[in-house]
């Protein structure tokens, strides 16, 4: 079957906040599913920053890359299954734009071996919420030598690339573009993760949990009425009544409360120590740079 996810209609065409995702669950039928790809690659480019193809059954690239399709934005999970298929297709990999999904099924222990791995094969990782947020100090170590200090690597790992464009962004006094719900791609009004069955949400993290904004086929008038769309907006309002560690927090600017949102009894020290070593070990990356 293949599902094609609209946009949500409150949001704007113009608008250069928002990613589509077009969701393809199983392949049936080559003749509708090329068709819909063409279709959504003639329409949908023109109006959309980035247009990505989320492939529930990563083997469906070998069947793109038969079709030709070259160049496309494709996302999936990391499982042992689209591992073993990343040996297989290797030849193929480099004709797309490829994003994998680490979530907690991923271990903590894995997370530097499996992001090597992928960054190899030329292959973006995103580590989830639900897995930032069960690495330990110590394996936190482990990923701030290994990873986000070596410039060869964390440029194709977020959120750890957004930690590092962060510190130089304050070095250089510019302006901070992206905080950590755009790091962690669950900013509300501009990433949206959309269930085959057309339920809207800002990630996998919240349809794992049920909570939805609403669904495609409900009318425009109840798409912010969700307890879910209140519960975003009520925490960003009330932040600085409720919160006043994040009021206080020299990391605020960057983080935006994010790390608190759902459980504000959240340990963020990690977070800033490894803040606090980017900067302090920040010279690694001008001297990459001037290499
Ligand atoms: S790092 Fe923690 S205390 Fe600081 S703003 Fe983020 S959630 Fe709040």
């Amino acid at each position: 079957m293949y599902k094609e996810i609209d946009l949500p209609i409150s949001i704007k065409l113009d608008a250069k906040s928002y990613s589509k995702v077009i969701r393809v669950d199983k392949l049936t039928n080559i003749v509708s599913f090329k068709s819909m790809i063409d279709k959504s690659l003639r329409f949908y480019n023109r109006n959309t920053e980035v247009l990505y193809f989320y492939l529930k059954d990563f083997s469906l690239l070998k069947t793109m890359n038969n079709l030709r399709y070259k160049d496309l934005n494709i996302i999936f999970d990391i499982n042992i299954k689209n591992i073993k298929l990343l040996k297989e297709y290797k030849d193929i990999l480099k004709n797309f734009n490829l994003t994998a999904v680490l979530d907690s099924g991923v271990k903590p222990h894995e997370i530097v071996g499996v992001v090597k791995f992928l960054s190899f094969l030329g292959v973006k990782s995103v580590i989830t919420f639900d897995l930032f947020k069960n690495i330990d100090e110590k394996e936190m170590k482990h990923i701030m030598n290994e990873v986000v200090l070596n410039p060869d690597f964390v440029k194709d790992v977020e959120p750890f690339f957004s930690f590092v464009t962060y510190i130089y962004e304050k070095k250089t006094k510019r302006e901070i573009k992206d905080t950590l719900w755009d790091a962690f791609k669950e900013k509300p009004e501009k990433f949206f993760y959309v269930t085959s069955d057309g339920y809207v949400t800002l990630s996998k993290r919240w349809d794992k949990r049920s909570k939805y904004f609403y669904n495609l086929q409900e009318p425009k008038e109840k798409r912010h009425s969700s307890e879910f769309y209140k519960e975003l907006d009520s925490y960003e309002q009330n932040l600085f009544f409720k919160n006043l560690e994040c009021a206080m927090c020299e990391s605020f600017e960057f983080c935006g409360a994010y790390l608190k949102f759902e459980n504000g009894s959240y340990d963020c020290t990690p977070f800033q120590t490894m803040l606090k070593n980017i900067e302090e070990n920040f010279d690694i990356f001008k001297v990459s740079k001037a290499a």
